[in-house]
């Protein structure tokens, strides 16, 4: 898929009051400083749709961008940053958990993981509850200029290995990306291509 048009629409903190339209969506989330906002740059090739930010777990709102007047890419806040007090954020905050339960155009959750760390109990947390609520998700490994190719495989074994421990039957769908050397972005891009046309 080529993008030919990413438009900012809206940001809000409230299910509510996203966007109406009936274009499908594809929801983007993950721990803070995963890398996410990167990614979404890459994915869209813009230098600075989605914001990185120098202190992780300031984007605290769900981001819609309509991409070539067809789809959303849905920019969620990162999770699991210590710097944000209990007391303001459930582990899950609560228009969190209500976009996923509640968005009737989501279509697939993106779970970004940093190919270099072993499987955190946070984002197994989350694949699990998106398993509750059976929203399907795709995994998308970061980062991977910083890791060799052997060690790539060996982080991807090692992730099914966890989910497997956590009584899933199989990997998703899954994509190793680098945004600092723009791979990764091709698979992405035609995976929502090709579930848009089913
Ligand atoms: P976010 O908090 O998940 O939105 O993460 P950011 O996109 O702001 O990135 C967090 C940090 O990781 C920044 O210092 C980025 O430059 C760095 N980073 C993000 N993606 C990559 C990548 O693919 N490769 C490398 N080497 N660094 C990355």
């Amino acid at each position: 898929m080529k993008v030919n048009t990413a438009e900012f629409i809206i940001s809000n903190s409230d299910v509510s009051k996203c966007p109406l339209d009936r274009l499908p969506e594809y929801a983007f989330i993950g721990r803070s400083n995963v890398g996410k906002s990167s990614l979404i740059n890459m994915l869209t090739n813009h230098k600075n749709l989605a914001k990185t930010s120098a202190r992780p777990g300031k984007t605290q709102l769900i981001n819609h961008f309509k991409i070539n007047n067809n789809w959303f890419l849905v920019d969620l806040p990162g999770y699991g940053y210590a710097r944000v007090s209990k007391k303001t954020k459930e582990v899950f905050q609560k228009f969190i958990t209500d976009y996923f339960e509640k968005r009737e155009q989501l279509v697939c959750a993106f779970i970004l993981i940093d190919i270099r760390h072993e499987a955190q109990k946070i984002d197994l947390e989350f694949i699990n509850y998106l398993g509750e609520i059976e929203v399907p998700f795709c995994i998308i490994f970061t980062k991977a200029d910083k890791i060799s190719r052997v060690k790539i495989d060996q982080s991807i074994a090692s992730y099914r290995k966890s989910l497997l421990a956590n009584n899933w039957e199989e990997m998703p769908p899954h994509f190793v990306t680098s945004s600092l050397e723009a791979t990764g972005r091709d698979a992405v891009l035609e995976y929502i291509d090709s579930v848009n046309q089913e």
